[in-house]
């Protein structure tokens, strides 16, 4: 008989559709892999089609490794929102905005406007919420970062972006505006608890402070930052500051399955290993960040008549050692 788990397990942070790139490029620097090949194939492939086909593969994918929530951000969003419904999983998705051209929009005006279509036509969905999503720091100018953060105040929704994924972004930031990014966006206004902030690897002990003060939710994407070579997040320290800190797969070019239960092995292993300690996240914290903590990062407070708070209850009265032992294909995601 399998191991049971109740639990909805969150991917706080992916690219679905990238399920078509998987194994594409491997070995590369974060830069060299976005620039020579993730791009131009984006470019070449990507269409409102190609989402719908290759994000039901994404979602099939998910389900079967026990995953009830994900948010997203790539283009043609309102293809992932047909696929939610059609396949009954929750997503959090955002149009990825960009200052040059995407294969959703023209300008950063036309995915700005794309959005606040999606934020009106899905403001009561019970699958679908939207959120605000541009790329980065290094690819959104300060004037379409503010203009994105205005969106999002206005229908207070989440605002989801790469942050302080690599050292040459934090070298970057630092050089050019004399702030980490972590204190950028800070300094922009833009970091509050609807923040979903993907990687966070790059902090100093200050830009933990700022995290904590503002409530902004970290998401940790383990595999996709070792296999890119991006360094390991501070976690450990996040989460004693207490951050809420939850998981993503990131895309599966870049990690290269969509399995929430590997990455939370994965950061708890990781965090044991760099600080010369075994207690480090022990099994029922590792179990928060796979759901509760992803929960509430996306603005969900109960799921099929289970609330947040009962969930805490029941994963404090469990016992997850069987967390290192099984796979997902092992465990019943009742
Ligand atoms: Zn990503």
């Amino acid at each position: 008989m399998k191991q049971k788990f109740g639990l909805p397990l969150v991917n706080a942070h992916t690219h679905a559709a990238m399920v078509a790139f998987r194994g594409m490029a491997e070995d590369l620097h974060l830069e060299e892999w976005l620039n020579d090949y993730i791009w131009p194939a984006e470019k070449q492939r990507v269409s409102s089609d190609f989402i719908y086909e290759q994000t039901k593969k994404a979602v099939l994918e998910m389900q079967k490794n026990g995953i009830k929530v994900f948010s997203d951000m790539y283009f043609f969003e309102e293809r992932v929102a047909e696929v939610a419904e059609e396949l009954g999983i929750r997503v959090v998705l955002g149009e990825g905005l960009l200052d040059f051209p995407t294969p959703g929009a023209k300008t950063p005006a036309e995915t700005l406007e794309k959005t606040e279509k999606l934020l009106i036509k899905y403001r009561d969905n019970p699958l679908v919420k939207v959120a605000v999503a541009p790329h980065s720091i290094y690819t959104v100018s300060k004037k379409n970062l503010l203009k994105a953060n205005q969106l999002a105040e206005k229908y207070q929704a989440i605002f989801h972006i790469h942050l302080a994924e690599t050292k040459k972004e934090f070298d970057e930031c630092l050089a050019k505006n004399k702030l980490t990014p972590v204190a950028y966006l800070d300094k922009l206004g833009i970091l509050n608890e609807r923040a979903i902030l993907a990687h966070c690897v790059w902090v100093t002990d200050d830009d933990i402070k700022i995290l904590a003060e503002r409530k902004a939710n970290v998401v940790h994407c383990s595999l996709s930052n070792l296999k890119l070579g991006s360094g390991v997040a501070p976690i450990a320290k996040m989460l004693d500051s207490g951050i809420n800190v939850c998981l993503g797969t990131d895309g599966a070019a870049s990690s290269n399955r969509l399995d929430i239960w590997e990455a939370g092995k994965f950061a708890a292993l990781i965090q044991k290993g760099i600080n010369l300690d075994s207690s480090f996240l022990p099994t029922k914290e590792i179990v928060k960040m796979m759901t509760v903590n992803g929960l509430k990062a996306l603005g969900f407070s109960a799921i099929d008549g289970q609330n947040i708070a009962e969930m805490e209850k029941e994963i404090e009265k469990n016992n997850y050692n069987f967390l290192y032992a099984l796979n997902t294909s092992e465990i019943d995601f009742c």
